[in-house]
């Protein structure tokens, strides 16, 4: 029996097609669910608990797996409804201001809160070292100096927003951004390579401090991994 009648008689031809359909079907849905999901919640790299007593475990589990999981489901919503295929999120950050507020929203919040996690550890603070500790004295004078500036920057962002130190020109610079918005936007004030980011929206600290955001920030100094924020500034 050659192939064709075999399958003729054992109705494989027709089961083959259906197969085939289904496969088709299979891989249009696996494309659409691709396009949904274009960005995804990067791991946490400690449990909630770990930044304790900076930063409490409830306010760690909150901030964590409902507001960074929401920036990440409306974005891949937000790209999905307006037909965007990002090649990157710095990409998209790049050229933000062709997109819906949606994207640069959720886009930015995506951004930071990934940037943020990596920037803390536990037995984090203390002094920095290697070359970000260089650069941090030839830039500002001290440690000391560039911890006030960031402080009082990030002590006076109304609103919401997050403080920044970021690399411009071979020069660290501090500053601050409104909302969601980053130093990588074309339509940032701020302009630069992120290499320390501070959360400080209410929702990033009410729990434990509440209206103390001077409280939070000298606490969260003492979070901050170093070694992160020389990965930032050394590369290119
Ligand atoms: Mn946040």
């Amino acid at each position: 029996m050659d192939r064709r009648n075999f399958l003729k008689k054992s109705g494989l031809a027709t089961a083959g097609l259906v197969v085939a359909s289904q496969l088709s079907s299979v891989e249009s849905l696996a494309e659409q669910i691709e396009n949904e999901t274009q960005f995804s919640l990067p791991a946490l790299p400690y449990d909630f608990k770990a930044l304790e007593p900076h930063i409490d475990a409830l306010t760690m589990e909150i901030h964590y797996s409902r507001h960074h999981k929401a920036y990440v489901d409306n974005l891949n919503k937000a790209c999905a409804d307006n037909k965007i295929k990002a090649g990157s999120i710095e990409e998209l950050l790049a050229n933000i201001s062709k997109y819906p507020a949606a994207v640069r929203n959720n886009g930015g919040g995506h951004f930071n809160h990934s940037l943020f996690w990596r920037l803390m550890q536990p037995n984090g603070g203390g002094l920095p070292t290697g070359p970000i500790a260089e650069a941090i004295n030839s830039n500002f004078g001290s440690f000391d100096a560039m911890k006030l500036k960031f402080s009082e920057v990030a002590k006076s962002r109304f609103g919401s927003g997050w403080a920044w130190m970021v690399l411009r020109d071979g020069k660290l610079d501090i500053g601050s951004t409104p909302n969601q918005d980053n130093p990588l936007m074309d339509v940032s004030e701020l302009k630069g390579k992120p290499v320390l980011a501070l959360d400080v929206w209410e929702h990033a600290y009410y729990l434990k401090y509440q209206n103390k955001r001077v409280d939070y920030i000298t606490a969260w100094f003492n979070t901050i991994n170093w070694d992160t924020v020389n990965e930032l500034y050394a590369a290119k």
